[in-house]
């Protein structure tokens, strides 16, 4: 390998440690800086809205590898510190007041959770969930009988409310789609999460907006769209998650939805590269640039950068798998969800408080699109996995007898 000098890498979390570490492993021989706002060493964060919140698993479990690790690797980790300012043509960036100059870089600084712009959502007591000191400030809060209300039930929302229902909290949850996970999960599925979480005592005020949060020194209620008021001791915004472009847009990085690679993250300027959240990438097999923000493809993306900027070009063109656990159901949801379109189902979806063991195919001009299903995880990952290569739905053997439940 040439002498390309340092390998900076920016966001220390899940995408940025996983590229560090890739690295070396693919034989990258120069030095590699991990530079992390957060002071924390690199931690996954699925489990914030799940275990760690309920108060069953310690922030050390969380962490993306142990700190001995990165000196063995000898990655150097600056932590605590943003980058303020990138480069591209001088190959350099500021760190803490001081310029460091790299020969590679990789910017992998993921998203922030959008926050909600009604009014009263900066009193004390609403929340939003993204990092660790997120998560210890929202359990702090919550104990039985805390009236909650969670705004917005995609991933994390949904997420949110089923565990503090579980804390003992009284959680009411708003939405203004019709049924949790709207735009991941078909519609049948949709409504199975809908009765599971009504029958475990979260109350869905599906179809509404917030107007207001109103209190005093604190929140006190929100206020919907109807007039409805919603007491309320601690509000959580579940609003999805906006990527942390800015560095990218004031270095003159192309940007649309995230910060835009090619298939091998490559970005438009010369040795920057990008992985993880904060990226929209160009998908071969989808003819276009798609940002997903799930765990694994974080790691797929920052593994195909390293072993790219390590010598091996390597494309990422795979379909984005995920999973959520909400009370005791594990579902899996593999390939590009479609809100709405045409679902084949095997198996049975369930009812509120008994949901089924199923695979759900979302179906597209006769090929499947997506698959989404409870208890049948070995199938659904093999079939996400020949997603990209294109699935026509009668090649699915399996789905022969099932039933079309919507159209
Ligand atoms: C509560 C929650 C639950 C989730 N549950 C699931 C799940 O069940 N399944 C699933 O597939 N996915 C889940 N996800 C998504 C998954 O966690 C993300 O896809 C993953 O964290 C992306 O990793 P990343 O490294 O790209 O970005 P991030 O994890 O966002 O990390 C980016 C890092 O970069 C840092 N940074 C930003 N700007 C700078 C700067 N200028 N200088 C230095 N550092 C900077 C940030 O502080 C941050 O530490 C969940 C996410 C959340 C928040």
């Amino acid at each position: 390998m040439t002498a390309r000098g340092p390998a900076v890498i920016v966001g220390a979390s899940l995408a940025g440690a996983t590229a560090a570490l890739a690295l070396r492993r693919h034989g990258w021989d120069e030095p590699i800086v991990l530079i992390g706002e957060e002071a924390a060493l690199p931690y996954e964060r699925p489990q914030l809205s799940k275990a760690y919140l309920a108060g069953q698993r310690e922030a050390r479990h969380l962490l993306v590898a142990p700190e001995q690790r990165f000196a063995d690797n000898d990655i150097e980790l600056v932590l605590g510190h943003p980058v303020t300012e990138l480069h591209p043509a001088e190959h350099r960036i500021t760190v803490g007041g001081r310029e460091r100059p790299y020969g590679v870089l990789v910017l992998c600084t993921g998203a922030a959770a959008r926050r909600p712009g009604f009014p009263g959502a900066t009193l004390p007591g609403v929340h939003l969930l993204r990092t660790l000191a997120d998560a210890d400030r929202l359990r702090a809060e919550v104990s039985p009988g805390t009236r909650v209300v969670v705004v917005g039930t995609g991933l994390v929302g949904s997420e949110v409310a089923a565990t503090l229902n579980r804390l003992g909290a009284d959680v009411v949850a708003v939405d203004p789609f019709p049924t949790p996970l709207y735009r991941l999960v078909p519609t049948a599925v949709g409504e199975m999460l809908a009765g599971l979480h009504g029958d475990r005592g979260v109350r869905l005020r599906p179809g509404r907006t917030v107007r207001e949060i109103v209190g005093g020194r604190r929140v006190e209620a929100v206020v919907l769209d109807d007039g409805e008021r919603l007491p309320a001791q601690v509000v959580v915004a579940g609003l999805g998650a906006v990527p942390n472009a800015g560095l990218a847009v004031s270095a003159g990085l192309e940007v649309g939805a995230g910060i835009r690679t090619d298939e091998f993250g490559r970005t438009g300027a010369a040795d920057v590269y990008a992985a993880g959240d904060v990226v929209e990438q160009f998908v071969p097999h989808r003819g276009r640039h798609e940002r997903v923000e799930h765990w694994k493809y974080a790691i797929q993306q920052a593994g195909a950068v390293a072993a790219t900027i390590a010598g091996t070009p390597t494309p990422l063109d795979e379909s984005p798998w995920f999973w959520t656990d909400q009370y005791d159901v594990h579902l899996e949801v593999a390939g590009w969800p479609d809100a709405g379109a045409p679902t084949v189902v095997d198996g049975a979806v369930g009812r509120a408080g008994e949901p089924g063991e199923f695979l759900a195919r979302t179906v597209t001009a006769g090929r499947v699109r997506a698959v989404t299903g409870v208890g049948r995880g070995r199938e659904l990952r093999a079939l996400g996995r020949r997603l990209a290569g294109g699935v026509f739905h009668e090649e699915t053997d399996e789905m022969r007898g099932s039933a079309w439940i919507s159209d």
